[in-house]
């Protein structure tokens, strides 16, 4: 799974660090993030873009340290950090009088200008490339950037949050209040009856291969009776025998994702909720297409699933 990055580590623990020229840095715009230009993901250095932008880079906040890389038991770890690009920089000008003037591509009013020999690449075309490590890397950061842009003022009492040097915390001076992180915790069901799991597709996503039934749990629930609410809410069917299996880290949607199996209990009948499902059928393990990414939980519970009955009916 996308989380799976082995030898390589993910070390998240807050520290109240400073950049320095080797660390990497991760720029988002939109729905894009920063990436050097090349086959493979990798993120500038903080020494590359402070050369590229000059004094324009000074003018810029702070860089927010988010989590560092490295080789399991090695000292020798990578720190990323979040920041901003200058959206218009001027420092820069090389040209020949009369020209356009700006190295690389021209100051963009609506997008920062990457430096040379980077560009930006969508979010959602990022999950399937490689390293792992990096694909990982750029998920959580964009779950922690977008909970930093979301949260610059108090919801409380609408004055400036500012970054606590403790924990990854936010904090406001005016009222007190505080704000961690935002984690949306969310089920997958692998509902199961004998051979047969139930696969469905989403109604209007961007994602049109075969998914497991899934929802967001509510404020006073457990996970588990979501697993049954959602089951029963998206077709209809109740269920038993409800077992944990895996998380995942699922940064793209600022989710935690748990994985749970269950058994059909009842009738099969198919009952779809046509406003988040265009399908929901009944798929025999030996029909569930072999897992090529190796990225999402949901794939993973698939092939568990058909290893499983494959052990089990040779
Ligand atoms: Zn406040």
């Amino acid at each position: 799974m996308i989380q799976d990055i082995g030898p390589d580590r993910l070390y998240n623990t807050w520290e109240a660090k400073k950049p320095d020229a080797d660390s990497r840095i991760m720029a988002f715009h939109g729905n894009e993030i920063c990436v050097m230009n090349g086959g493979r993901i990798e993120f500038p250095t903080l020494g590359t873009l402070t050369a590229w932008y000059g004094p324009d880079w000074k003018k810029l906040p702070e860089p927010v340290y988010l989590f560092s890389l490295a080789r399991d038991k090695s000292a020798d770890r990578t720190d990323y950090y979040l920041a901003e690009l200058p959206l218009k920089y001027d420092s820069l000008r090389t040209g020949a009088p009369g020209s356009a003037g700006i190295r690389g591509k021209a100051s963009c009013a609506s997008r920062p200008a990457p430096p040379d020999g980077c560009g930006y690449v969508r979010m959602s075309a990022l999950r399937t490339r490689q390293p792992k490590a990096q694909v990982f890397a750029a998920a959580t950061a964009w779950h922690l950037y977008q909970w930093y842009r979301d949260n610059r003022h108090c919801g409380r009492c609408g004055g400036p949050l500012l970054h606590d040097t403790r924990l990854r915390m936010l904090s406001c001076p005016s009222c007190g209040s505080t704000v961690f992180p935002k984690i949306a915790p969310a089920v997958i069901v692998g509902l199961t009856d004998g051979d047969r799991i139930l696969m469905t597709k989403y109604a209007d996503r961007e994602y049109q291969r075969h998914a497991l039934i899934a929802g967001f749990t509510e404020i006073g629930e457990t996970a588990e009776e979501t697993v049954a609410r959602e089951v029963l809410e998206e077709v209809g069917l109740r269920v038993k025998n409800i077992r944990y299996y895996k998380s995942q880290p699922w940064g793209f949607d600022s989710n935690l994702l748990l994985g749970f199996f269950c058994e059909l209990d009842g009738s099969p009948e198919i009952r779809l909720d046509e406003e988040e499902l265009s399908v929901a059928e009944w798929i025999d393990y030996r029909d569930i297409p072999e897992d090529t990414e190796g990225i999402s939980l949901t794939r993973d519970m698939m092939t568990c699933f058909k290893e499983q009955r494959s052990r089990e009916k040779p």
